[in-house]
């Protein structure tokens, strides 16, 4: 069995919808659960007509709503299953509670966490039973299941985190027979509901989330994530065009690409699938026969997988010949980077000096005046940071020779390299890192080894 879960634009339009309808049906041998997300771009609107509706402004979430409503309509319409009559009338009735939500929270002036969940956990209602039907339409025997009685929650609204055993025993009840019996469950992702019985969401892109609970809830041989790009690749291709597909990475770093900005998935949002040793691919549904990305715990150590860059980076460097070496200033100084709740990112030290990066600056004035009382603090503006991710880095020889000769000319003001030995990051001046990512690519993944 295997979770596949299609997000937002996967299932956009009727158009995308019968591409995932196509996807499942070629995957029947592998007894897939389906997840899917809203239809791309439904659950920002589906926010904002909350928000509206609260500020008072009736009309506008009316008419938000009554856009929703022709879009989903002509979506059904358009994948030749207007006939369903029960799909069309649930389709309505769901518009209708939607409708008396808006009045709601028009009536209150104001939206709690609970009730902005109620509103924003009706693209996946939505979604589900379509995605179900155009299944159906193509034959394949899918079945739709209301996410809320599978994902036990807790009651954190807009956050809702999910209880493992609930789950585990509401997916032997709910969803594994229908398996058994060669159906295709089809399941909102995103969405819960707490042991009242009251609607929940795991945050904002928690469709991923939801299917590596799923998964890991039911043994899963795999999870599949299907989406709009062919998985993860070895550079950002608008900056270096060369970039390739990565047919294997490790968790670890995936993680560590993802807070490069690797928009692709959140790695901690599979975490909980992965650490079973549970396969991850990334696919793209527009081109189902590409060959993805996987990702596992224990993929080849290989000294570089990707390369990654990021911007606008604050260097911060405090220095004092004497204060530094006492006991107990490191401590002091990195409780100013907490108190002002900044955090930092890449640090470097020398006896006499200590250097930080940061990414967020909106408390550097109290942090630069705190951290006077421990030597002269210096600023650098403008810097940029470019890192080699690999789990096999550290055990390399050459890696390092290799990437500063590469970058050649461009001027380093850090350089570190993470006690796990997964990434090397160098700070550059901001100018320069298009330039240094193209470098380090064309070093370590278009020379012939
Ligand atoms: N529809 C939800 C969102 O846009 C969940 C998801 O797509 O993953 O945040
Ligand atoms: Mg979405």
């Amino acid at each position: 069995m295997i979770v596949a879960k299609f997000g937002g634009t996967s299932v956009g339009d009727a158009e995308a919808i019968g591409r995932t309808a196509a996807i499942v049906r070629g995957r029947l041998d592998r007894q897939p659960v389906v997840v899917t997300s809203a239809l791309a771009g439904t659950t920002n609107r589906l926010i904002e007509l909350a928000q509206a509706a609260a500020k008072g402004d009736l009309i506008v979430a009316l008419t938000v709503i009554e856009e929703l409503r022709a879009r989903h309509l002509a979506t059904i319409d358009a994948l030749g299953v207007g006939d369903d009559a029960e799909l069309v009338t649930d389709t309505g009735a769901l518009f209708d509670e939607l409708a008396h939500l808006a009045e709601a929270l028009s009536v209150l002036g104001d939206v709690t966490a609970r009730s902005l969940d109620a509103v924003s956990a009706m693209g996946e209602r939505l979604s589900a039973p379509i995605v179900a039907a155009a299944l159906a339409r193509i034959g394949v025997p899918a079945v739709f299941v209301d996410a809320r009685k599978v994902m036990a929650t807790t009651d954190d609204h807009g956050r809702a985190e999910p209880r493992a055993d609930e789950i585990a025993v509401a997916c032997r009840t709910h969803v594994l027979p229908l398996v058994r019996a060669g159906k295709v469950p089809v399941l909102g992702g995103y969405i819960g509901a707490t042991a009242a019985g009251v609607t929940t969401t795991l945050g904002r892109g928690g469709s991923d989330y939801s299917a590596s609970i799923f998964g890991a809830a039911m043994d899963a041989e795999a999870i599949e994530i299907w989406t709009d790009v062919d998985g993860m690749l070895t550079a950002d291709p608008r900056v270096v065009p060369q970039a390739r597909l990565i047919e294997h990475i490790r968790f670890d770093e995936a993680a560590e690409l993802a807070s490069f900005g690797a928009k692709v998935l959140h790695p901690s949002t599979i975490a909980p699938a992965v650490r079973k040793g549970i396969p991850v691919f990334i696919f793209n549904s527009r081109n189902a026969a590409g060959r993805g990305t996987k990702i596992t715990f224990d993929a080849p150590r290989l000294p570089v997988r990707a390369i990654a860059g990021k911007s606008k980076t604050v260097v911060v460097r405090v220095r004092s010949p004497r204060m530094l070496a006492a006991p107990g200033t490191m401590r002091a100084i990195f409780e100013v980077f907490e108190r002002n709740r900044t955090s930092v990112d890449v640090v470097a030290t020398s006896e006499v000096s200590v250097s930080v990066t940061l990414d967020d600056v909106q408390h550097l004035d109290a942090v630069v005046a705190q951290l006077s009382a421990y030597g002269d603090v210096a600023v650098e503006r403008g810097r940029g940071i470019v890192a080699l991710v690999g789990a096999g880095l550290g055990e390399s020889t050459v890696t390092m020779a290799r990437a500063l000769t590469a970058l050649g000319d461009l001027r380093l003001h850090m350089v570190s390299l993470s006690a796990t030995g997964i990434n090397l990051t160098l700070i550059v001046d901001d100018a320069v890192v298009h330039e240094a990512m193209r470098r380090l690519h064309a070093a370590f993944f278009e020379e012939a080894a």
